[in-house]
């Protein structure tokens, strides 16, 4: 593919591990590392990205489905690890055989070769959590998932992106009638939880632009959610605002996507 186009390709998303591949310019950057070293081998290899040197590891929030194989995927990647300060600590606390890690504070840029790298603070309940938006070129991608609800800096960093990865976790009705426990319920369903289809929907709405060309749902939640059902949520909110030009697509917990190439 060539040196111009960006790459995302979503290792797998979901509450049992996130991991996602970033490519441009000669440069590749890995958010998170929430499957173990072996697995997230496996499924770059399924990805057809095996042997691709990765440049850095982006941590979004020391959550176990995004760290749970940082330390070792940083070994054997040789690669660093980059984190906000608070969640950087947070880590080391765990584990503290844990690699040196950068650290960054959220709402700065810096570059890792040719992207230049935007974490933002998202609304979460973890210790300074971040998604992350990429400038490459002249062009901005973003990842965002475990947002409790679309805050205004969430909404600004989502505009004029050529692609979105975005959260889109559980329907409310599948939520309500699922067997989880109250407390978790809510813990979902709070400002510092995670994205329904419903407010996937909005938020989408809001932040697609002119620019916008492709939208990757993640984080879908097994028990309270079906692909199929997000899908047709953000698509139908695609038809509504007079975008079904914009390619919808769903990441998979147990699988990678093909690279998207935008
Ligand atoms: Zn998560
Ligand atoms: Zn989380």
């Amino acid at each position: 593919m060539s040196e111009d186009n960006i790459g995302i390709t979503v290792l797998g998303s979901g509450s049992s591990g996130n991991c996602t591949i970033i490519q441009y310019g000669g440069t590749a950057i890995m958010v998170d590392a929430g499957f173990s070293a072996r697995e997230t081998q496996r499924r770059l290899q399924l990805a057809g990205l095996e042997g691709l040197r990765i440049n850095a590891i982006l941590v979004t929030h020391e959550h176990d489905d995004h760290v749970k194989g940082l330390r070792v995927c940083a070994k054997t990647l040789d690669a660093p690890i980059f984190a906000s300060m608070k969640c950087a600590q947070k880590m080391r606390c765990k584990d503290e055989r844990l690699r040196q890690m950068a650290t960054f504070a959220p709402g700065g840029t810096f570059d890792i070769g040719s992207i230049t790298v935007c974490p933002f603070s998202i609304p979460h309940d973890a210790s300074d959590p971040v998604a992350f938006s990429f400038i490459c070129g002249n062009r901005k991608i973003a990842i965002a998932t475990d947002i409790g609800y679309a805050s205004s800096m969430v909404e600004y960093q989502l505009r004029e992106c050529t692609a979105l990865v975005l959260e889109s976790n559980h329907d409310l009705d599948m939520l309500a009638a699922s067997s989880r426990p109250w407390h978790l319920k809510q813990r979902i369903m709070s400002r510092q939880g995670h994205l329904s289809n419903e407010a996937s929907a909005q938020l989408l709405a809001d932040v697609a632009s002119d620019c916008t060309r492709n939208v990757i749902l993640a984080h879908i939640s097994r028990e309270c959610n079906k692909e199929k059902i997000a899908f047709d949520r953000a698509q139908q909110c695609l038809q509504n605002i007079d975008r079904p030009d914009i390619v919808l697509q769903v990441a998979h917990q147990n699988r990678p996507i093909e690279t998207l190439w935008c």
